[in-house]
């Protein structure tokens, strides 16, 4: 089985694995744990920047209005709270889609087009928030449009990019967010990089130090092999997030060696950690240009939420 790609150890070259992004954004991103798809889904998401209630077509029924979580200090649109469209589970699932606003995340290429994580993971996340919401599930999600999930200050960024502490804090303040919702399952969506175009493939994060370790784990188990069956990719494994290694950006970071949504408490860096099972899966490399087509493609979005859906389907069954 291939190593990580993430891990430090494994990777020669890691000075330009987040190709096109500010050198302050880069280990943010190692950090972290994820264009809009407005074709794809504009009434939801107008919905949710609004707060108002989408509707089916113009005489159709309402369906559960969004809401914001009432938390301080979070971005418009952020930490909102989408009703299930239809009776069913009585559960929560917390969508996290990394990076947004500032923070692009992994920068590609698909056809000449820049493709951006932060545009690929709220896409996924939002088409994976309406499946779930169809199967009775509420859903709560970091963030529903090109955002911080934290509210952000002129001093949180420094020429356009944020600074580590404001990383951090939006970090915390999305981990917070899965907390207010009371989520069964958090799950945070990211895309991965690496120098070489050629190396694809899927891969999967959780933390081993939890009390909840085993769920952590199957978890990402799941999401793993649905993703791997659902897009044919190269399997690269269920890895702890210690196997991130390089938080590297600050020495706390560092030190603390978790991701901040996953990973347990640590006082002035985590002080409130995750209370719920939770993995972060990077379905494919925005840095391999077949891949970083199939995830700028509404098609290869729509196929990804829907073997993450069939994931927590069967995490929740317990199977
Ligand atoms: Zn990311």
């Amino acid at each position: 089985m291939t190593r990580p790609i993430a891990k430090a150890a494994n990777v020669t070259a890691r000075s330009r694995r987040r190709q096109g992004s500010p050198v302050l954004l880069r280990a943010a991103l190692i950090l972290a744990l994820a264009a809009v798809c407005a074709m794809a889904t504009p009434v939801f998401l107008a919905a949710a920047r609004s707060g108002l209630a989408p509707h089916i077509g113009p005489s159709g029924p309402a369906q559960a209005a969004a809401s914001q979580l009432p938390m301080s200090g979070l971005q418009t649109g952020a930490c909102m709270s989408l009703e299930p469209s239809s009776a069913g589970a009585g559960k929560t699932v917390f969508l996290d889609p990394g990076h947004g606003g500032l923070d692009p995340g992994v920068v590609g290429l698909a056809g000449g087009r820049q493709v951006l994580e932060k545009d690929v993971t709220l896409a996924v996340a939002t088409r994976l928030a309406t499946l779930l919401r169809a199967d009775g599930y509420r859903v709560v999600m970091s963030r529903t449009s090109d955002s911080s999930v934290t509210k952000l200050s002129a001093t949180d960024s420094v020429a356009g990019a944020l600074t580590a502490s404001a990383e951090h804090r939006d970090l915390v303040t999305r981990t917070l967010c899965a907390n207010a919702a009371a989520a069964s399952a958090l799950v945070s969506i990211h895309f991965d990089a690496f120098d070489d175009p050629s190396v694809g493939g899927t891969e999967t994060f959780y933390d081993a130090a939890r009390p909840f370790a085993s769920e952590n784990k199957r978890l990402a188990k799941d999401l793993q092999t649905a993703v791997v069956r659902a897009l044919g990719t190269s399997d690269r494994g269920v890895w702890t997030d210690d196997e991130l290694a390089a938080p590297t950006l600050t020495a706390a970071g560092s030190l603390y060696g978790h991701l901040i949504e996953l990973g347990p408490a640590a006082t002035g860096w985590v002080e409130s950690p995750s209370k719920m099972p939770g993995a972060l899966v990077e379905p494919l490399f925005l840095t391999n240009p077949a891949e970083a087509r199939v995830a700028s493609d509404p098609a290869g979005q729509q196929r990804i939420a829907v073997a993450l859906r069939a994931a927590l389907a069967k995490y929740f069954s317990g199977a």
